[in-house]
């Protein structure tokens, strides 16, 4: 290389590594490096936004909702550009992003819709209403195939976090493939909890699902056998999965319930080659982070974000503009082609 393509190049890769020239910087709000699909989303988007020429400042909150505000509003004090959230607490943010308004700094809802707020301009999501209805399908197909001949099959519900507006949507989702075989009396729910404010599951806490399963099951299952347990995500599931393994479900001729789950994580995979896990919900977070990049890209440089959704999330002050990507409902039976195909995890990882 000539010296003075060198020195250019050396001078550019400085700067963006500065911020000196950069596009712009980013604040990204991750709620907790507890569940590797924040990980893989931090960090894809980090990889991604470099790529487009902008600089990052990445904060995981560990799921504690002061901490993330503390770090939203140090983002704010420090000028970032843009902020893209991922919240803990959907409804907890509104002052924060009054400053933010305030400062000139748009803000994209990631993943999760942040509520009761004029100040979001976009958000980027999956379907999260189809999660459900798959998550929902495909428990009726592990039902059909594994207890097709013992109806009414016992089935238990669990929801995600009553603080985040995805957990409803799954709820909802779900319901509206369950509700209607309750009605018809193939389905019956053993313990009658049903509704999201009883079945919720705090902070998505795989120990919160874990005693609430064990109280079910000790309730409830001492004379009949449960066949199917709703759960809306893999660490929900490896909690349930604990408990019904716990009273011997999965050995002998107690065969193991159909459990749901979603995000593909690794634990959850190899469950369900174990045969434990039934399902879970991909949902590809390099292309989350894709259309995020996109929007961002698109609000610095005068342009407007590509959206596919103007009438789903309304978040209690205005109807946010949304991207929604299609979530992939993920078994035995394809789990290599979805998983590994795509390159979202390698054999090794999984084996
Ligand atoms: C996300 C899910 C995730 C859950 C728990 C939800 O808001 O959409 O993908 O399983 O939070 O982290």
């Amino acid at each position: 290389m000539k010296l003075r393509t060198f020195l250019a190049t050396a001078t550019a890769t400085i700067a963006l590594a500065t911020g000196a020239f950069a596009d712009g910087t980013v604040g990204i709000a991750m709620p907790t490096k507890s569940s590797a699909r924040w990980i893989s989303d931090g960090n894809s988007m980090v990889e991604q936004f470099a790529a487009a020429g902008y600089e990052t400042d990445l904060q995981y909150a560990e799921d504690d909702i002061p901490n993330q505000l503390a770090q939203i509003e140090n983002m704010i004090t420090k000028g970032v550009d843009v902020l893209v959230i991922a919240a803990i607490d959907g409804t907890t943010l509104s002052n924060a992003l009054e400053n933010a308004a305030a400062a000139d700094i748009k803000v994209i809802a990631y993943d999760r819709l942040i509520r009761d707020s004029g100040n979001v301009d976009y958000y980027a999501t999956f379907d999260n209403f189809k999660v459900g209805v798959q998550q929902a399908e495909s428990l009726v197909k592990g039902l059909n195939e594994r207890f097709g001949d013992q109806k009414p099959w016992n089935v238990e519900l669990f929801g995600g976090s009553p603080d985040d507006n995805n957990a409803y949507f799954f709820y909802n989702g779900a319901m509206s493939v369950l509700q209607p075989m309750i009605d018809a009396g193939d389905i019956v729910i053993g313990s009658g909890q049903m509704g999201m404010d009883t079945v919720g599951t705090l902070r998505w806490d795989g120990a919160v699902a874990q005693s609430r399963m064990d109280n079910l099951l000790s309730a409830n299952y001492t004379d009949k056998q449960v066949h199917g347990v709703l759960s809306p995500y893999d660490g929900l599931s490896i909690g349930i999965l604990s408990s019904l393994k716990g009273v011997g479900y999965g050995s002998g001729d107690m065969k193991m319930p159909i459990v749901t789950g979603q995000d593909a994580e690794v634990p959850s995979v190899k469950s369900m080659l174990a045969g434990e896990q039934y399902s879970t919900v991909f949902k590809d977070t390099r292309s989350l982070a894709g259309v995020t990049v996109g929007m961002v890209d698109a609000l610095l440089k005068g342009g407007t974000p590509e959206i596919n959704d103007t009438s789903t999330y309304d978040n209690g002050v205005k109807v946010v503009p949304s991207y929604l990507l299609e979530p992939v409902s993920v078994d035995v039976t394809n789990w290599e082609e979805v998983l590994i195909g795509s390159g979202y995890y390698t054999m090794d990882q999984i084996q």
